[in-house]
């Protein structure tokens, strides 16, 4: 049965490999290749996301984790681009 996301990030942090950004326009919208499976999507940052998406000096010590994860801020991770993230994102369960 699957756990409730307690958004410690685990499942991101070695997805570095596997998303691969082709083309960004501007800060907030992202032409994106998830090689995994092979999944093309446009992926849009907006709001607080986009100044956590900014901060890249706070994944500094997580070279290995996909390009969208932030720190939150008290604890755990999020994901910057929740609403548009790929298939294998929205389908991903915690065993
Ligand atoms: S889905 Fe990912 S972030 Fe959520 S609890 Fe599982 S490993 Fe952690
Ligand atoms: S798109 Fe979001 S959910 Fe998917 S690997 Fe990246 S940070 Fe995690």
């Amino acid at each position: 049965m699957a756990e409730p996301c307690n958004q410690c990030g685990r499942c991101c942090l070695h997805m570095r490999r596997y998303m691969v950004i082709e083309r960004s326009i501007g800060e907030s919208h992202h032409f994106c290749h998830f090689t995994l499976t092979k999944e093309r999507f446009f992926a849009q940052i907006g709001g607080d996301d986009l100044v956590r998406f900014r901060d890249r000096e706070s994944m500094s010590r997580y070279p290995d984790s996909c390009p969208f994860l932030r720190p939150r801020e008290n604890e755990g991770f999020c994901c910057t681009i929740y609403s548009s993230r790929p298939e294998h994102c929205r389908r991903f369960f915690c065993a």
